[in-house]
């Protein structure tokens, strides 16, 4: 059986807060990939990148869903069930 997101109720339509990690650009640092969070609008960066922007977003907020913010990507990951979706 395929495990199911059961937090689709918290996708909003979000208009995202930055043309980069928002957090990076406030520090001048440096990212690998973008994620959107889409409760919220936040902009983080990915696990790759040295910050995690993104993951720390979610221990902060508990906002469970991100979208990838890469062009051409629109796959999304909930934190919470560890789900992928395409
Ligand atoms: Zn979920
Ligand atoms: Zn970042
Ligand atoms: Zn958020």
């Amino acid at each position: 059986m395929a495990a199911q997101c059961s937090h689709l109720d918290q996708i909003h339509k979000v208009k995202p807060s930055a043309n980069g990690c928002e957090d990076c650009l406030k520090i001048g640092d440096q990212w690998v990939h973008l994620r959107l969070c889409l409760t919220c609008g936040h902009v983080g960066c990915c696990d790759s990148s040295k910050n995690k922007h993104a993951t720390k977003h979610f221990h902060g907020t508990h906002h469970p869903i991100v979208q990838s913010f890469e062009p051409g990507e629109n796959w999304r990951w909930c934190y919470v069930d560890e789900v992928f979706m395409e």
